[in-house]
């Protein structure tokens, strides 16, 4: 008898919102340690290594996008990172083909912000754009900080140029906005500053029914619910991030908003409880018939 494949098929996961189809794609995964957690301990890590699942003494953080199709549109939030320095990543091209939608039928690409996890699958190694068609919108904030040659350090000289790289590949095609609200029809941003300046979510509306993809307001789950005061060493700014996390983690809870991001185990659907000082993610169920 022929073995069983050992590899894994294409990361896809569907879901309804209200009349909306999000479907959630697996681009990778990096492995964090508590080195990445500034100010965290061996011990603070301890929850991310308890898993009976867990490999070495690192935390496997998955990488998601999201495509959802709305308003006539077909709307990608975030792009992966194949061009990113990580051999880990770059699964969503290959992923979108497993589901039969070709690159060129994306009509808007949305950022929740331009580290090379999220914004180094928008182009090629050419520097040509993956998605031909698409055009490209983000928070004002997050593009002026990407083009500030005053910004640029040798610490941030090889994120800055990834950054660049994946905007000018859609040229005048890139829009930015400064304000909370409908950006696209059923899309409305939510600025969730720290991170980076300009680091994004969006909220997914359609009838009573809303999703807020939230960008990375985690990176290791099990650590950060519990305890929202500790930041990862890619925030930009990392009091205003944990102020944000707090703001957005309390803001879930108190409304049992239902919630992904791009580093929660994918696919990255579920909601915020609060636990104790802090709060716990409730990973949702998984949705088996989202035609029905
Ligand atoms: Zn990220």
């Amino acid at each position: 008898m022929k073995p069983l494949s050992t590899g894994q098929f294409p990361g896809v996961h569907r879901r309804r919102v209200g009349d909306v189809t999000v479907t959630a794609l697996a681009d990778g995964y990096v492995d964090l340690s508590w080195e990445h957690l500034p100010g965290a301990s061996a011990d603070d890590f301890s929850p991310a290594l308890s898993s009976p699942f867990t490999v070495g003494e690192t935390y496997r953080s998955s990488i998601n996008a999201y495509l959802v199709d709305i308003g006539g549109q077909r709307v990608l939030i975030d792009t992966g990172g194949a061009q990113s320095a990580y051999a880990s990543l770059g699964n969503l091209e290959s992923t979108l083909a497993a589901i039969g939608v070709d690159p060129d039928s994306i009509d808007v690409i949305l950022m929740t912000h331009l580290h090379a996890d999220h914004a180094g699958g928008a182009f090629d190694a050419e520097g040509r754009p993956v998605f031909a068609n698409a055009r490209m919108m983000m928070r004002a904030e997050e593009y002026v900080h990407y083009h500030d040659d005053a910004e640029v350090t040798d610490a941030n000289r090889a994120s800055v140029t990834l950054a660049r790289r994946a905007v000018a590949a859609y040229g005048g095609k890139v829009t930015t906005f400064d304000t909370d609200g409908e950006i696209l029809p059923g899309i409305a941003s939510v600025f969730l500053p720290g991170h980076t300046p300009g680091h994004t979510g969006y909220r997914i509306e359609s009838g009573d029914d809303e999703l807020l993809i939230w960008g990375d307001i985690v990176h290791v789950p099990p650590v950060q619910f519990a305890n929202p005061s500790l930041g990862v060493a890619f925030d930009a700014d990392r009091a205003l991030a944990e102020k944000t996390r707090r703001m957005i983690l309390e803001d879930a809870a108190m409304h049992n908003l239902k919630i992904a991001g791009m580093h929660l185990p994918f696919p990255g659907f579920g909601s915020v409880e609060r636990a104790g000082k802090g709060y716990r993610f409730a990973s949702a169920s998984y949705e088996y018939t989202p035609d029905g």
